[in-house]
């Protein structure tokens, strides 16, 4: 089992090799920019929010390293694990927060970090991959969206979508912050909870390729 060091070295070395501008974070988390300044659109992917959901890290580190990411059109940014604290303790909370809660200035210093880093982006993008325990694998869709961005992610990953009219429940989560800039194209994944550690990291896989191929 990789360890956080471990997978931010392996990572690191990927994004590299792709040009990737890299920026370490508070926590040690990585942020990884690539075509940076060439596209003025960005499409960012966020993932290991919680600790304990290993798949969307493993999938995000083993498409870079085996398959291409289209850079044609779009700044590409890639957060992939942003839970030290959890992942090490295989626990769905950093230091005892729910960061899909509590994704807010108030927030532990590498997320205002982050809050900073995107704030100022045009992002047109955004998918968060998570996992849920319960289920058999889904994407979350708005009602209240006016595009079919879930739709083609869940087609993407032949998985259904789960529809809802807010995100009230949810609190501060990543997905709100982002729309709060203005992306309104912003999913939250939730990987079947039930299934083969590999099978979490191919599920991941599609998301991520579907977002890595635009
Ligand atoms: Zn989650």
């Amino acid at each position: 089992m990789l360890s956080f060091s471990e997978f931010n070295y392996h990572f690191v070395d990927v994004s590299t090799s792709l040009g990737a501008d890299i920026v370490a974070l508070d926590n040690g988390s990585i942020i990884a920019s690539i075509n940076p300044k060439s596209r003025k659109k960005t499409k960012v992917i966020m993932s290991g929010v919680h600790g304990d959901e290993r798949g969307g890290p493993l999938a995000i580190l083993k498409y870079l390293q085996n398959k291409k990411l289209n850079t044609d059109n779009y700044q590409t940014i890639i957060l992939p694990l942003i839970n030290e604290d959890g992942w090490g303790k295989k626990d769905r909370h950093h230091t005892g927060i729910d960061l899909n809660r509590n994704f807010n200035s108030s927030g532990p210093s590498h997320v205002r970090q982050i809050i900073d880093y995107l704030s100022p982006k045009e992002i047109d993008l955004f998918v968060d991959l998570h996992e849920d325990i319960d289920e058999d694998g889904f994407v979350y869709k708005l009602s209240t969206d006016s595009h079919n961005f879930a739709d083609q992610v869940a087609s993407h990953i032949g998985c259904p979508t789960v529809v809802e009219d807010n995100h009230d429940q949810w609190g501060d989560s990543t997905e709100k912050f982002i729309r709060s800039l203005g992306c309104f194209k912003a999913v939250t994944t939730e990987a079947p909870g039930k299934v083969s550690p590999e099978e979490k990291i191919n599920w991941n896989y599609k998301a991520f390729e579907f977002v890595a191929q635009l």
